[in-house]
């Protein structure tokens, strides 16, 4: 665990909102300087263009200080410049077929979009499958600030079934929190038993609707 983090200090999780909005701009400009160190216009254009996630998680694990962990989504291409920034996935071949929560697996679809053309995972999936791996899930407190391409801040389908998964697996005790619109926190251990895995019943609920 030395990829895409650095030390934090305990905060609360509206606080942690505020730091995960703050580390996302500065995402941003790591993000922009690659697009401006390419030499390539096809690869500028890729990147300027192509939809984006940064995040970030606040995370206060069991034991040991808080970290902050960040994540960009699905670009191969960012990962040479970007190695040290953000946590890196793994290509669908390297992946394991499933992500050990605690007692449950999370199992990636093998036939999904997601899975085939993200290399790695989600940034939230990325991050939590990080965690798991090193046994750091478990009785751990994050709090992600998503930035979907500047558009909304809800999880994905996926990510929000993953993250569901988390909190459900008791075993874990793990407390998750999105950040929303306003930066304020939002407590998916509550909103995942709301909701009881209808990802759209959520995400009308959260979704500002313009126009
Ligand atoms: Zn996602």
């Amino acid at each position: 665990m030395n990829k895409g983090m650095k030390d934090s200090v305990e905060m609360k999780p509206d606080e942690a909102c505020n730091e995960g909005e703050k580390a996302n701009e500065e995402g941003e400009q790591v993000y922009q300087d690659r697009i401006d160190a390419s030499k390539s216009e096809a690869v500028k254009k890729d990147l300027s263009e192509k939809p984006k996630t940064i995040s970030t998680a606040h995370v206060i694990p069991a034991v040991g200080t808080p970290i902050l962990m960040r994540a960009i989504s699905c670009y191969t291409s960012m990962t040479a410049s970007t190695r040290t920034e953000f946590v890196l996935g793994q290509s669908p071949g390297d992946r394991p077929k499933g992500v050990k929560l605690c007692k449950s697996i999370y199992d990636y679809d093998a036939s999904s979009d997601y899975n085939k053309k993200c290399n790695g995972g989600h940034t939230e999936a990325r991050i939590l499958a990080e965690l798991a791996e090193a046994n750091q899930l478990a009785g751990a407190r994050i709090v992600f600030n998503i930035n979907w391409n500047d558009e909304s801040k809800l999880p994905c389908q996926h990510c929000f079934d993953m993250i569901c998964k988390t909190v459900n697996d008791k075993e874990c005790g793990a407390n998750i929190f999105i950040c929303t619109d306003d930066n304020k926190s939002l407590d998916m251990n509550k909103e995942c038993e709301k909701f009881k895995g209808n990802y759209q019943g959520f995400e009308d609920s959260y979704t500002i609707r313009f126009g």
